[in-house]
């Protein structure tokens, strides 16, 4: 399955700075420049999904390299055999675009499309980036529950709905794994550890924790909200 390629998007050249990083990143050992996708990653998935998950920015050797969002790192190594478990998709493998994996009722995006330093997206980049995550939600019509992943990717997700007016006061809304918000007339916002490496091996998230989360996340999409 290929992404689903925004070709906006995809020569956007807003952020100088990541514009800049990605232009001289070093390649990992064995690879060419030319092996890298090297620019905004689009969001790919079920375009009639009911579940977006929101991630932070595209890691510069994963989905930076490959072109599909969690594709080729150790979050993605984490994440896509577990939404495979909970029924969001076909397979576990997420390698490269064409590796066959299709998502159900699941939509994949960034919170900042393009790879940023140290995976830290200056505030000023989650904002010029936060129009076309509010084009990825508005282009999904059975939208109900947005999962956002790590602090910063729900926050920004929080920033979006206060410039649209949906929420007033970011406090009101602190993260938490596992915290749920829904808003009136939708979506359902959920919060969740990110499952960087550095979580996972720390302990921070788990298995059963992530599992256990988008069980639950499957009943809010499916309306069985209690
Ligand atoms: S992070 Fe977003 S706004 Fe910035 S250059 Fe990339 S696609 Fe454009």
């Amino acid at each position: 399955m290929s992404a689903d390629n925004n070709e906006s998007d995809l020569g956007c050249r807003s952020c100088r700075r990541l514009h800049g990083y990605l232009s001289t990143l070093a390649p990992r050992r064995g690879l060419q420049a030319a092996d890298y996708w090297g620019r905004a990653v689009p969001g790919f998935g079920d375009r009639q999904g009911r579940v977006c998950l929101v991630g932070l920015a595209p890691g510069a050797h994963g989905a930076n390299r490959t072109g599909r969002p969690f594709t080729g790192d150790g979050a993605g190594d984490f994440m896509y055999p577990l939404l495979h478990r909970a029924g969001f998709a076909n397979q576990g493998e997420a390698v490269e675009i064409g590796d066959g994996l299709v998502l159900h009722d699941l939509f994949i995006t960034n919170a900042v499309k393009c790879a940023p330093p140290e995976n830290r997206p200056t505030p000023a980049e989650f904002a010029a980036c936060r129009p076309k995550l509010a084009a990825d939600l508005a282009a999904l019509p059975r939208l109900r529950v947005v999962l956002a992943l790590g602090r910063e990717a729900f926050n920004s997700v929080l920033q979006l709905l206060r410039e649209q007016g949906r929420i007033e006061r970011l406090r009101d809304y602190p993260f938490g794994h596992g915290r749920e918000y829904p808003l009136p007339g939708g979506p359902i916002v959920v919060a969740s550890y990110h499952t960087s490496r550095y979580n996972v091996q720390t302990g921070r998230l788990t298995e059963a924790m992530f599992l256990t989360l988008l069980d639950r996340v499957r009943l809010l999409a499916a309306g069985e909200n209690d």
